[in-house]
């Protein structure tokens, strides 16, 4: 059976930083990139806000330069995705893809979090035909079109601005009467010429034959005024937020109600030893490329010096 000292598990920012250091820790990482190579940041489009890029940056873009940094350092990266893990003693046993099992010295689970869908039937009726929860990807089918994005943080604002650069309008669907989103996504979102933000709405299913032709919305929900009311749209994006991927390691890591990593506060560290989490798998608070990137640099430090304390016997 294959042997590391130290295997990540994720391509984002969290696992590329890890595997940065990592590597130049002569650790010998090997990382395995998961469902999603890049992470949810090659899903997004301009890159504003990661220092080192005063111009902005794609997000693709970034992630392969973190990407060409790991390798530069001896990163080996596969491709694969865990499918079951045994952490109840070192050497930890991780199997890739069902059929390759690695044992590891060390694991930093850098696995990210997955887009959350509203769970109406109609969701799952219309996927691929109409319902997307990433308008990088999906946003150029609907050029010149009608499309709704629902939520009110900051990725419902940036998908929404996106979309209003192809399509013709862009409804934004916000279940309560303000937008989460940071001042300066509010503000763009607000005054877009294309965009018409529904407050206080939230969506009863969708209609249509052989793709979304509609949405069937409900304003004011439980009060007095409610209203329900139709809008014609080709199609619909979901932007409420992510759920960290982490089903895989939960029979031995504790998490908190949202299935978030619990770590030692401040740190990579779980309560196992040898075992870090880094990046949105155990961020439920700040979710941005800087912060996940710091806490995959973290968990390779802390990983580097576990191993120098006690490599012989674990
Ligand atoms: P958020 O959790 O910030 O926002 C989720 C939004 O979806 C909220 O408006 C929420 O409504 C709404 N929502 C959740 N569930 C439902 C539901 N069932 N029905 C209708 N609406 C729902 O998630 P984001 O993905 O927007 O952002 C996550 C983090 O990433 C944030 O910290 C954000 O700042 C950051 N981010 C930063 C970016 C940047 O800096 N450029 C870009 C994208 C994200 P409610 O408010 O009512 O709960």
């Amino acid at each position: 059976m294959e042997r590391t000292k130290c295997l990540i598990i994720g391509s984002g920012p969290a696992g590329y930083t890890a595997a940065i250091y990592a590597a130049r820790a002569n650790l010998s990482p090997v990382l395995y990139e998961g469902i999603q190579p890049g992470g949810q940041l090659t899903t997004t489009n301009e890159i504003e806000n990661f220092p080192g890029y005063p111009d902005g940056i794609n997000g693709t873009a970034m992630m392969e330069d973190f990407r060409r940094q790991a390798i530069r350092f001896g990163t080996d990266i596969r491709s694969g995705v865990v499918t079951a893990c045994d952490l109840s003693q070192a050497p930890y046993k991780i199997t890739i893809d069902e059929e390759k099992t690695i044992e590891t010295a060390t694991l930093i689970i850098c696995t990210g979090a997955s887009a959350k869908y509203l769970g109406l039937p109609d969701e799952t009726k219309y996927k691929g035909l109409g319902v997307s929860a990433c308008a990088v990807c999906d946003g150029f089918f609907y050029r010149k079109k009608v499309v709704a994005v629902v939520g009110g943080g900051d990725s419902a604002c940036e998908e929404a601005i996106y979309l209003a650069g192809l399509a013709e309008k862009v409804y934004l669907i916000v279940r309560k009467d303000y937008l989460r989103a940071s001042q300066i996504m509010q503000e763009r979102t607000l005054h877009h010429p294309k965009i018409e933000v529904l407050f206080n709405t939230n969506t009863l299913g969708l209609f249509g034959e052989g793709g979304v032709e509609g949405a069937h919305l409900i304003q004011f929900k439980g009060e007095a005024r409610e209203e329900k009311l139709d809008i014609a749209i080709d199609g619909f994006f979901l932007a409420i937020g992510h759920t960290p991927n982490t089903s895989v390691f939960q029979p031995y890591l504790a998490v908190d109600e949202q299935g978030y990593i619990k770590t030692i506060p401040g740190t990579a560290t779980t309560p196992i030893p040898g075992v870090f989490a880094a990046g949105d798998v155990a961020d439920p608070h700040y979710r941005q490329a800087i912060t996940a990137a710091g806490s995959g640099c973290k968990a390779a430090l802390e990983a580097d010096r576990y191993l120098q304390n006690c490599y012989s016997d674990c």
